[in-house]
């Protein structure tokens, strides 16, 4: 497994893999969730390659970039056990150079939901996700369901942009109790962490609702608002039962939807999601 940082060395290594590559986006501190990605791109490309960059571009100054969890070593040694061939690890000089100025922007997609609580967040992804591509030149890439809007949002600017690759999105890995796999896991108390049950326990009784016959946007939206409310650790941001495609919140009746929400644990904001139907 190669490790490179500078752009340069990045086209060197590129150079030398087969094709078609697979090409998985991380933030590092990787658990099964990327390491599922990882091995779906293992298995349906000839090579893989991850990079491992803390995007400063999509937090906000009040989020977590100075104490997002890091552990490099111990990420290459999980990816060099996946099967990994290259591992881009850029500096924010090399993603940034002095005076950058260029922004890639994915309009309507990205007002709602975690949009309309982090403004600037996405700009800062498709920016990022734009010049991996553009340096990476994969065939596939790898994006998973935990960050619902996230993949919505990279499949609008890959058809926008007319990127030449195919985008698959992977299904969310969940620990054994149901909690979503997140990085940011790791900040949570002992108490925060039974407390953060209730994310995906929302969820699952709205799926139980819902394949029990419950078709109100509003009913499956208000199963998932009750579980968070009756957790005294956890603050809801927002729930939403919206379609899949366009993100527009459902009214009424729904055939199938994705329910998605954003809770603060303590001081750890948590998200998760579920498509119901189809
Ligand atoms: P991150 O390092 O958080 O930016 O995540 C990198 C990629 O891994 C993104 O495409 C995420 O959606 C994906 N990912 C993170 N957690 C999970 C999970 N629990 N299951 C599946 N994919 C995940």
């Amino acid at each position: 497994m190669k490790v490179v940082i500078t752009a340069d060395e990045l086209k060197k290594g590129i150079a030398e893999l087969n094709r078609p590559l697979g090409f998985v986006p991380t933030m590092g501190f990787l658990h099964e969730g990327h390491l599922s990605l990882v091995r779906k791109a293992r298995a349906e490309n000839r090579t893989v390659a991850v990079s491992i960059f803390a995007n400063p571009t999509q937090f906000a100054p009040d989020e977590d970039l100075e104490n997002y969890p890091r552990d490099i070593d111990r990420d290459l040694e999980l990816l060099s056990g996946a099967g990994t061939d290259l591992v881009w690890i850029p500096t924010v000089g090399v993603m940034y150079p002095e005076n950058f100025q260029t922004w890639v922007e994915v309009e309507e997609l990205t007002k709602v939901l975690e949009g309309s609580y982090r403004p600037t967040h996405f700009r800062g992804v498709t920016t990022v996700v734009a010049k991996l591509f553009n340096a990476v030149r994969p065939d596939r890439v790898y994006f998973g369901q935990k960050d619902a809007q996230q993949a919505a949002v990279v499949s609008q600017m890959v058809r926008d942009l007319s990127y030449p690759l195919e985008m698959v999105v992977c299904p969310i890995v969940r620990e054994p109790d149901g909690l979503a796999m997140s990085s940011r896991n790791t900040y949570l108390s002992a108490p925060e962490r039974q407390a953060a049950l209730c994310l995906s326990s929302g969820l699952f009784k709205a799926r139980d609702a819902f394949l029990g016959g419950e078709r109100s946007a509003q009913k499956l939206r208000d199963i998932v608002r009750q579980e968070i409310e009756n957790e005294p650790l956890a603050e809801l941001q927002y729930v939403s039962c919206a379609d899949p495609e366009t993100l527009a919140e459902l009214k009424n009746e729904v055939e199938n939807c994705l329910i998605s929400l954003a809770v603060f644990v303590g001081k750890t904001r948590l998200i998760d999601n579920i498509i119901l139907g189809k």
